[in-house]
């Protein structure tokens, strides 16, 4: 291997785990490489296009995988620098203090973490900062303990959210300004100031951001890092098809890659990190399966690729009885049934807004939202019924389970398995009480499901909260990595990525993504000292 090829530390794959980390261990000076599938994402006009984003799906993966029933389907999957955070809706949320121990849900047990809450905060804290997280303490009913307001103030609701926001309160409700991370410097009213990065649009959520405003991987950690330290090298467009070992398999020995014209290209790092998303490091871990490691890279416990966790989710749209013209919608958030339900002795889990959709989205789901909101609006035009449109979001836990997994067959075929059912009796509950609660929020009385992302929220292609297939703790019977991240059958490799996850809880699992890639990268740096 040529002595250019060889570095410190190689980080595969640059979304909020790899680019974090990149950005976290990028001013040691050690020669670190990163290694991203993708390109960057190109800048232009389609970024705000409804048709090229959604109906198109211009940015999303064409690769195919096969469920369970041999029923092929694309995943909800973005290779780009910045990886899915090029695309996400950048609600950034902590995790509950109860997330991180044993949870009796209506479907089974929530699983303990090896780590708790308090050793989350302080890079919960850092995370935010560093992804400009805007946010109002003291809200929300369920949030831990913190040691630091956000560093951003909460993004203004407008008056639609605003009214909701008032009715919700009136209701006995705890409504809270939700999370979210947007290079915005609002003026008195709200509005972006004339230096704001972020305008304050309505193509927040699943649009890649135009302006450059949202705050993900590649804006606020990958593309600074680059600036600021020649000791950090990008090479896009490489593929990373294999992991080698020595004999031993105790220690990676080489990073295989493939590159945009075909041709094949070897690195070697002292310590090699995979940070490619929960699915695909599952599948390079597996697909890297020798001699030392029959059953796949760090898999002697048959973990590899089990307890996949996504969240039972659905979005829906409320019809509201006033026009809703708000640009940017996703400002608010009700946590009050995240412990507990309403007469129930279990979770539900969380409400909060969505991007909101326009005549182009819900096209795409016509004609059977034609027919429903053409009873609703005069001549039942879809700009109209956009127009009056509020649009939610409804997340609740599913629960890690060894038969929900990623598997790869002998000839390469990929295989996601769920289980039929997981715990989504919550979901269904919250969603009852949501339209009990329609006409006194100023809504028509039923709320409509709403395809966001190309899917409905429960369809297998809904991947973009994936978390858990290489899960950390401390027994290695049941677990692939230790409590730093790293495999426990091999001395230099780690997942710092959304792999690690043990459960997933009923919040958003970026910002959790984050504070994990910024706590590994502590250790790192004790390491590489
Ligand atoms: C439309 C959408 C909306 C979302 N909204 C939110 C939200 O509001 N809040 C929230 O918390 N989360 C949201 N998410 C989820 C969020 O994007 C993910 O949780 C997060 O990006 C996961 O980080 P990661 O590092 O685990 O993986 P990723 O960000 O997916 O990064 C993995 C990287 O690895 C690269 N890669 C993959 N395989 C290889 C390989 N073999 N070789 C080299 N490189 C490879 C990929 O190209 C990618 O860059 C959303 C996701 C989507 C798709
Ligand atoms: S609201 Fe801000 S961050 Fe979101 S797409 Fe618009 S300009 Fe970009």
């Amino acid at each position: 291997m040529p002595e250019q090829d060889h570095y410190d530390v190689i980080i595969i794959g640059s979304g909020a785990g790899g680019g974090t980390l990149a950005w976290k261990l990028a001013p040691s000076g050690k020669r670190i490489l990163l290694l991203e599938r993708g390109p960057y994402l190109p800048r232009e006009r389609d970024n705000w296009d409804t048709t090229a984003v959604f109906v198109r799906a211009k940015y999303h993966t064409t690769e195919e995988w096969l469920d369970q029933d041999d029923h092929e389907f694309s995943p909800e999957q973005n290779y780009y620098v910045g990886g899915n955070t090029k695309l996400y809706g950048a609600a950034l949320f902590r995790l509950r203090p109860e997330d991180f121990g044993v949870i009796q849900h209506h479907g089974g047990l929530s699983p303990a973490w090896p780590l708790s809450y308090d050793d989350f905060e302080p890079y919960y804290a850092q995370g935010e900062d560093l992804y400009h997280v805007h946010g109002a303490a003291g809200e929300d009913p369920t949030v831990g303990p913190r040691s630091s307001e956000f560093p951003y103030p909460p993004v203004q609701h407008e008056p639609r959210i605003e009214k909701l926001h008032e009715d919700l309160v009136k209701l006995g409700l705890h409504p809270a300004h939700l999370p979210l991370g947007v290079l915005l410097d609002q003026d008195e009213h709200g509005n972006a100031t004339h230096a704001s990065a972020c305008i304050r649009c309505n193509r927040v959520d699943g649009f890649p951001c135009l302006v450059n405003g949202k705050a993900d991987a590649q804006i606020v950690c990958v593309d600074p890092a680059l600036a600021a330290h020649r000791n950090l090298t990008l090479v896009t467009d490489a593929h990373v098809t294999r992991l080698e070992t020595d004999e031993g398999g105790r220690q990676v020995t080489a990073v295989q890659a493939e590159m945009a014209d075909g041709s094949a290209r070897r690195f070697s790092g002292d310590v090699v990190v995979v940070s490619c998303g929960a699915l695909n490091s599952a599948l390079l871990l597996l697909r890297s399966a020798n001699d030392a490691h029959p059953r796949g890279l760090a898999n002697g416990s048959d973990q590899v690729g089990r307890n996949y966790v996504r969240h039972n989710n659905m979005a829906v749209i409320a019809l509201s009885r006033t026009p809703n013209d708000t640009r940017l919608q996703k400002t608010l958030v009700v946590n009050d049934w995240y412990r507990k339900g309403e007469d129930w002795d279990y979770p539900w889990g969380s409400i909060q807004m969505l991007g909101k959709s326009d005549g182009e989205q819900l096209r795409a789901m016509a004609p059977r939202f034609l027919a429903w909101g053409a009873k609703l609006t005069p001549g039942g035009v879809l700009e109209d019924i956009a127009r009056h449109g509020v649009d939610f979001w409804m997340s609740s836990e599913d629960l890690p389970r060894a038969d929900s997994r990623i598997t790869l067959g002998r000839d390469g075929t990929v295989r996601l398995s769920l289980p039929k059912d997981n715990n989504t009796e919550g979901l269904a509950r919250m969603r009852q009480k949501f339209d009990s609660m329609l006409a006194d929020l100023g809504f028509h009385q039923k709320s409509h499901q709403r395809g966001v992302y190309l899917h409905e929220g429960m369809n297998i292609a809904a991947t973009a909260h994936q978390a858990g297939t290489a899960r950390f703790g401390t027994d290695p019977q049941t677990s692939v990595l230790d409590t730093n991240c790293r495999a426990h059958e091999l001395d230099n490799l780690y997942v710092v990525d959304s792999s690690f996850f043990v459960s997933i809880g009923a919040v958003n699992p970026t910002l959790t993504i984050v504070a994990n890639a910024l706590r590994v990268g502590d250790h790192l740096l004790e390491r590489l000292a």
